[in-house]
């Protein structure tokens, strides 16, 4: 029986079999370190980080079930047992009769926009994610983004920061016309507005004006056991709702999906696109021989099909994505004891730190995010990255930055890879850098790569 005044505490639903050593550097290292990687997070070596939360991607604790299936791997160039049960776990759990398996994420993305985009059309998404915006951009599309207008405001409560303003879509349409829009692009949770979920309402409210306009809707589902978390929490009706069902239930709206299973799935690499559209699917399929491989292995070892199978029916169980999300929670509600500007609400798989806030007296063109990125890095060893101007990149038309409303600093976790111990230590370490935060100088750009800059900029101290 629960008793009255004792918490009732969450604990990680896993004990750890095997152990990889992390090393604690001095400061004088990590100011080397920095400098030689041109205050990018991105271009430091793993091995002189200490908590690495630059991203959750593909840096995930596969479970032992996952790898007893690496063993399973079927290394056949055609027809892999692991293919078929990957492709059987796909329709299972997210309702899509068609499958087509890729390395990553973005190369589902490429095809996809390859085979939906006509030169000069449109793609509305609720805010743009860096990889699927290029990927639409490159195959002749302009990014519009319809998300609400709540989602820019990091102090903005709401519930559901993801949703996409009807209002904002259909102008869009009226001005372009439905057959002008190649699809509308739904995420959730969204990465770029802070890893904010969208809601089962308001999806089915897109669902309704995309098929009244005859428009399709395509899903980035990566981190949709996420969105569907927070649907089981958040949204009236769906409390005792399980996570498959609302996974499936999500789905159904959609014509067709792409994943990197290097988040929701817990594996270290891969990614897949799935559709109900044979014509997308038999185009998809041919296309894929042309970039990643042959349709029954997508850029992939058998065992990593495998692998992904398994995390799939892993990723949907209750405990394993309650242990995630309540670990952003403690971080967040962590660093909230110091008083440290976070976008909130707390979101799916990171923290925010909100840079603007934290380094007022930089300018954007001065880069905050950059700037107290590295300055956390050279406190502590901590790695996170930057989510602000330089991530945002240049406007392909005018050439200019563009300049998000939102400059911040991306706190990742890894799934059932640190402790919370490990966030203690991050915690400590935000606390004292926001301590001496009027002492920091900013950044400026010294190399700047034409695409996806924020992966492989070099930037020197101003003076
Ligand atoms: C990671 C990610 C991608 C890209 O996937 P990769 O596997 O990194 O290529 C696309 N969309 C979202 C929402 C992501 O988080």
């Amino acid at each position: 029986m629960a008793k009255k005044n004792i918490k009732k505490s969450w604990a990680e639903p896993f004990k750890i079999k095997v152990v990889e050593p992390i090393k604690v550097t001095t400061r004088e290292h990590r100011e080397k370190a920095a400098k030689v990687a041109g205050y990018n997070t991105f271009l430091l070596k793993s091995e002189d980080v200490y908590i690495d939360l630059l991203t959750d991607s593909g840096t995930n604790a596969m479970s032992d079930y996952q790898w007893a299936g690496m063993m399973l791997g079927d290394e056949a160039y055609a027809g892999s047992k692991n293919f078929y049960y990957l492709w059987n776990n796909v329709k299972k759990y997210y309702g899509m009769p068609y499958f087509v398996p890729t390395h990553q994420g973005r190369a589902a993305e490429h095809m996809i926009s390859k085979i939906l985009i006509k030169k000069g059309d449109y793609v509305p998404g609720n805010m743009y994610f860096t990889t699927t915006r290029l990927h639409q951009e490159l195959a002749g599309a302009t990014f519009v983004d319809v998300i609400i207008d709540e989602a820019h405001n990091p102090n903005d409560e709401h519930p559901f920061k993801g949703n996409i303003d009807l209002k904002k879509l259909d102008k869009l349409v009226k001005k372009v016309g439905a057959d002008k829009i190649a699809y509308v692009s739904m995420a959730g949770p969204v990465n770029m507005a802070g890893g904010q979920p969208f809601s089962m309402d308001n999806l089915e409210k897109v669902y309704e004006y995309t098929k009244k306009h005859k428009i399709k809707l395509w899903f980035d589902a990566t981190r949709a056991c996420e969105n569907a978390f927070f649907i089981k929490e958040r949204e009236k009706g769906y409390k005792d709702k399980t996570i498959p069902q609302i996974l499936k239930e999500m789905c159904k709206y959609f014509d067709g999906l792409w994943v990197s299973a290097k988040k929701d799935l817990m594996v270290n690499i891969g990614g897949f696109l799935a559709t109900r559209n044979k014509k997308v699917y038999e185009e998809a399929r041919n296309m894929v021989v042309v970039y990643e491989g042959l349709h029954t292995y997508g850029g992939l070892a058998g065992r990593d099909m495998e692998a992904m199978a398994r995390g799939i029916e892993e990723m949907v169980e209750y405990e394993n994505i309650r242990m995630r999300i309540k670990q952003v929670e403690y971080a967040g509600e962590q660093l909230a004891k110091y008083k440290i500007p976070m976008v909130k609400p707390f979101g799916g798989h990171a923290i925010f730190l909100d840079a603007k806030r934290i380094l007022n007296h930089l300018s954007q063109d001065e880069l905050p995010a950059q700037t107290l990125a590295s300055e956390i890095f050279i406190d502590s060893g901590v790695r996170g990255m930057e989510r602000g101007i330089v991530s945002a990149g240049r406007d392909p038309e005018t050439g200019d930055h563009r300049r998000p409303k939102l400059e911040l600093v991306r706190l990742t976790f890894p799934r059932r890879v640190y402790t919370q111990s490990h966030i203690d230590v991050m915690v400590e370490s935000v606390a004292s850098v926001y301590e001496d935060r009027k002492s920091i100088k900013g950044l400026k750009f010294v190399y700047e790569p034409k695409y996806l800059r924020f992966f492989q900029g070099r930037f020197e101290k101003l003076k």
